[in-house]
């Protein structure tokens, strides 16, 4: 149920669904999902679907992590990230394998305790994990190469942008009650914006607790 097997099954439906980022599909094949979330739902750690992590929030669905790291990447090795949102930490995990300095913020204590926790047996030492408001970035470590958030703000934070290296990206799901993937990338004339998969996130919400 949690092996190798049920992985790579995982692994080769993404690939089926239209996956085709090898580095990002061997970081799914390689990081266990079922270790982030609590026993009772491990069982369907590897289902492709959303599950609740506590705290009100969920662990994205496996594929639209893949679509948003696949997106962040760009096909080129990423150098420093920030992600928004640790939740249980599985992305993190994933990210730590793709990029070579991570850091990721949360606003809830607790959840942040639960993914230091889950993260420790992992031994990632290019993951820094850190409690406070990601709306505001995080200034003493940017810029960033990659910004990925793990929560729809009605639009882009515009502190977030400012903390975007030129050639960086970033991904984000958008919107409110309809919201979608955007991509967005600093280039050294200003910023492109691209909209991929309609997606289903929590807010993003100000303030730490
Ligand atoms: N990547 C996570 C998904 C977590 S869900 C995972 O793999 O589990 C989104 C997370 O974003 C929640 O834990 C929520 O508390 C957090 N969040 C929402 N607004 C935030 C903010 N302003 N700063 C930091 N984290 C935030």
């Amino acid at each position: 149920m949690t092996s190798q097997r049920t992985r790579d099954r995982m692994v080769a439906r993404l690939r089926g669904k239209g996956v085709q980022d090898e580095a990002v599909l061997a970081a799914m094949a390689a990081v266990p999902r079922h270790v982030f979330i609590e026993e009772a739902l491990a069982s369907r750690a590897y289902e492709d679907t959303a599950l609740p992590i506590g705290f009100e929030q969920t662990i994205s669905q496996p594929f639209i992590v893949a679509r948003m790291l696949e997106a962040l990447r760009g096909r080129k090795p990423l150098g420093k990230v920030l992600e928004i949102g640790t939740g249980c930490g599985y992305q993190a995990a994933l990210l730590a394998r793709l990029a070579k300095e991570i850091y990721s913020i949360e606003r809830i204590a607790g959840l942040l305790d639960k993914a230091r926790a889950s993260l420790r047996p992992l031994r990632l030492a290019n993951l820094r994990l850190v409690h406070g408001d990601g709306m505001q970035g995080l200034p003493e470590a940017a810029p960033f190469d990659g910004i990925i958030l793990a929560a729809a703000a009605p639009k882009v934070p515009a502190l977030l942008l400012q903390q975007l290296a030129t050639g960086g990206r970033m991904i984000a799901p958008v919107g409110t009650s309809d919201q979608a993937l955007c991509l967005i990338e600093r280039t050294s004339t200003g910023l492109t914006e691209q909209w991929l998969d309609a997606v289903r996130f929590v807010p993003l919400r100000s303030g730490k607790q």
